[in-house]
């Protein structure tokens, strides 16, 4: 056996089969190419799901890592630490915004976007005790979690994992009236991802995120925007909202704050709404903590020059360019998204999404399917114009068949 199939059949063999990746094991990457154990380069076109928006190995991101790994990586929340002050500070102001509240991972995030909706509605909106409502979208992906994948419309996330939370509203996503009339006065918060991006990066239509902010500024209700897969420069502007010129009561975000070094993810809001919060309510144990704010640091300094903006803005134009040109090609039927983010969706007997990322992966290049017949196609923002025109040019390839 090769070093790859043993690799993978030891993974196989002890460890639990809740994803099915490539059959490629990467040993080494740099800026947005990834290197296997045997010595093959690949293109990475997905980014770890828009984490690695800064490349792999960045400089910068890895410097900050290493100098603070020297001094302090963890107090815990019990003390305070010196990096605390600077990350929430320049995050609050990247965001525009007046508070964080840091965690680790984007479910922890999430999840404390939920409890921080619920205790505002009970405390400042005077919601009743027990009978706060969040409404959500069709088609969601905000981690997984079982009060998360209790309002999850994939039966693949929430099968076998009930009871469920109650107190969630799904909506379809981009239908205002719908979600005007699930609102009553016992709604808290309106949970959304400005860009579906694990139902295949989905854009919703034009009007529809200003409309939601209207509707929920008119009814007392929160805002919440999960940006974590489309915040942070991946579709060419800070913030996916942007784009509709809308800013909500609360972003939520990770992956990419945490450059794709260390897992950082955190809430950002207004003092009314994080103001709710009195010390023992909630926490963890590694949210903000050293080596967490110093990378972050280091991101929210990169996203304050907008050269990375700029980039995706830049690139992003090109990519969906080059991709309007597949569409009614055969192989292709629909082409989706924003700056360097797209889906695309397969026609059907041209392939799933799993057997054309397969087929790229021969081709030394890396994406992954999602929903069957789509590919999501999101690159290190630091990816060459080069190099991205080459890994088209190997997609366009196997779409020829
Ligand atoms: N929210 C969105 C929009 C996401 O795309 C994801 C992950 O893909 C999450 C939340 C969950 O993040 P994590 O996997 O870090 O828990």
């Amino acid at each position: 056996m090769s070093t790859t199939e043993t690799a993978i059949a030891s993974a196989e063999a002890h460890s639990a089969h809740n994803y099915h990746p490539l059959p490629v094991v990467v040993a080494s990457a740099e800026g947005a190419w990834m290197t296997d154990v045997e010595g093959r380069r690949y293109l990475d076109m997905l980014a770890g799901y828009s984490a690695l928006n800064f490349g792999h190995g960045n400089r910068r991101l890895i410097e900050a890592a290493k100098a603070q790994l020297d001094r302090v990586t963890l107090t815990s929340r019990a003390f305070h630490h010196d990096r605390f002050a600077d990350f929430c500070t320049q995050l609050a102001e990247l965001c525009g915004m007046e508070m964080v509240l840091p965690m680790n991972t984007g479910a922890e995030a999430v999840e404390t976007a939920v409890k921080t909706a619920r205790k505002w509605g009970y405390r400042v909106k005077g919601v009743p005790d027990g009978m706060a409502k969040i409404i959500v979208a069709s088609n969601n992906f905000h981690g997984r979690t079982t009060t998360i994948v209790s309002f999850s419309t994939d039966q693949e996330a929430r099968t076998d994992f009930g009871p469920y939370t109650p107190g969630f509203e799904i909506v379809p996503y981009g239908d205002l009236t719908a979600m005007r009339a699930a609102m009553t006065d016992n709604t808290v918060a309106v949970l959304l991802e400005p860009i579906q991006g694990e139902a295949g990066v989905l854009v919703p239509p034009p009007g529809y995120l200003p409309r939601v902010r209207e509707l929920t500024r008119e009814r007392d209700v929160l805002f919440i925007a999960d940006e974590i897969q489309s915040g942070l420069g991946r579709t060419g502007k800070t913030f996916a909202c942007e784009h509709e010129g809308v800013v909500p009561d609360m972003y939520v975000l990770g992956k990419a704050l945490g450059g794709g070094v260390v897992p950082v993810s955190a809430v950002v809001s207004s003092a009314a709404v994080l103001g709710v919060y009195r010390p023992g309510e909630h926490g963890s144990t590694f949210g903000g903590n050293p080596l967490a704010c110093a990378v972050a640091l280091e991101v929210i300094a990169m996203l304050r020059t907008g050269e990375f903006q700029q980039r995706a803005a830049e690139l992003g134009d090109h990519l969906h360019q080059e991709l309007g040109l597949l569409v009614g090609g055969g192989a292709v039927e629909t082409v989706r998204g924003r700056g360097l983010w797209a889906g695309i969706d397969i026609a059907p007997g041209h392939g799933t999404g799993r057997e054309i990322s397969e087929k790229l992966m021969d081709r030394r290049v890396l994406v992954k399917d999602t929903h069957g017949s789509t590919i999501r196609i999101a690159p290190p923002l630091v990816i060459s114009k080069e190099d991205l025109d080459w890994g088209l040019e190997q997609l366009r390839e196997v779409l020829r068949g």
